[in-house]
């Protein structure tokens, strides 16, 4: 028995739906398979062309599968994700070569071709064969997570079970290719992301995002990468007369060619580097970590005050550093973290400041 929702969908499709389309003409396995590829991420309008110049020069999957795949990718142009194209071509030469030229008629055969996943399987074997199959596109996602409220991101394996189990549930045995290009229109046409026509939906009754008007909030939004952490020491190495060494960073990269500290990785010691690269050091002050975020990433940055007991030539000849006086500071670019810190040397050394 066709369940409420299906039949409300079907009896709106009888009056609203789209029957026009260039691919609801002729229908044959190839033609509802080509048009399926190309909606995939793509609009009715955009797709139409497209759809039409294709089965003018490719009428048959034979004539796809015998093309040279530059043709394919030359008639393909402007519609994007070029590796739809490929498993297109693909594809056609699977269903020439495995299956002698004809499309097979279940999910399970269909899924197992180049770029058919097994929403688009179930369109093909629904329409094209008139018969019974689910398919979960993201018009279908919409109007079903909107619907049943189904929290969740449907790229996550929980949410989208959940949603292909409700959409197998309404899919109804009679009707069904009906029913599939009644769900696709209803999601395109009414139930749509930002602009929802609730007022005209056949199935408006019955949908609990609506009833708690939070049609906006389904599907769930992809959650937010966590961004990663990385870690650093910036070594603030002051010269027995109070200047402060920086160095240029390469002009790539962050902070790319602007002043910066030292860095050194957190596992490694600061007592070696400053021997290593600057003599003596007199004493070391680790001050607190704080974070500073980039698009792509936190640095949690550690700052330590290392009191040079001279000031080594060394760095002085080489290019890209120089001796900074906080006093008397250089007209340079300096990256935000390392001028925060300038300041604070800059409190902290009034004498300095005085003597001059
Ligand atoms: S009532 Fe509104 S939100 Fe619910 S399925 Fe219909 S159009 Fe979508």
């Amino acid at each position: 028995m066709t369940d409420t929702f299906a039949r409300a969908v079907l009896e709106w499709f009888d009056e609203h739906g789209r029957k026009h389309l260039p691919w609801q003409q002729n229908i044959t396995p190839y033609r509802v398979w080509l048009s399926e590829i190309m909606l995939q991420q793509t609009q009715v309008t955009t797709v139409i062309p497209y759809f039409e110049a294709f089965t003018q020069r490719f009428p048959q999957v034979q004539d796809l599968a015998a093309a040279p795949v530059d043709d394919v990718l030359h008639l393909w142009t402007g519609l994007g994700y070029y590796a739809r194209a490929r498993n297109l071509h693909k594809c056609a030469q699977l269903v020439v070569s495995e299956h002698g030229g004809e499309f097979p008629d279940t999910v399970e055969a269909l899924s197992a071709l180049p770029g058919i996943g097994e929403s688009t399987a179930g369109a093909i074997v629904s329409i094209a064969f008139k018969k019974h199959a689910a398919i979960l596109d993201g018009n279908v996602k919409r109007v079903l997570a909107r619907y049943h409220a189904i929290e969740g991101w449907p790229g996550q394996s929980a949410p989208l079970k959940a949603l292909w189990q409700k959409a197998r549930l309404h899919t109804p045995k009679k009707r069904c290719n009906h029913y599939t290009q009644a769900m696709m229109d209803l999601g395109s046409m009414l139930c749509t992301r930002s602009k929802p026509a609730c007022e005209l939906c056949p199935v408006g009754d019955g949908c609990v995002a609506r009833a708690t008007g939070r049609q906006l909030d389904y599907p769930g939004k992809k959650p937010k990468k966590d961004k990663p952490v990385k870690q650093t020491y910036l070594l603030m190495l002051r010269a027995p007369s109070g200047e402060l060494l920086l160095q240029q960073r390469p002009p790539t990269g962050i902070w790319g060619g602007l002043w910066s500290f030292p860095e050194l990785a957190l596992d490694q010691s600061v007592e070696n580097y400053c021997h290593e690269h600057h003599g003596e050091a007199l004493s070391l002050e680790y001050w607190d970590s704080y974070r500073h975020t980039f698009s792509h990433y936190h640095l949690d940055i550690t700052p330590v005050l290392v009191q040079l007991a001279a000031r080594g030539d060394k760095v002085m000849e080489g290019g890209g550093t120089l001796w900074y006086n906080v006093h008397q500071p250089e007209a340079v670019g300096l990256a935000a973290p390392v001028k925060r810190l300038l300041e604070s040397l800059a409190q902290l050394d009034p004498l300095s400041q005085e003597t001059l």
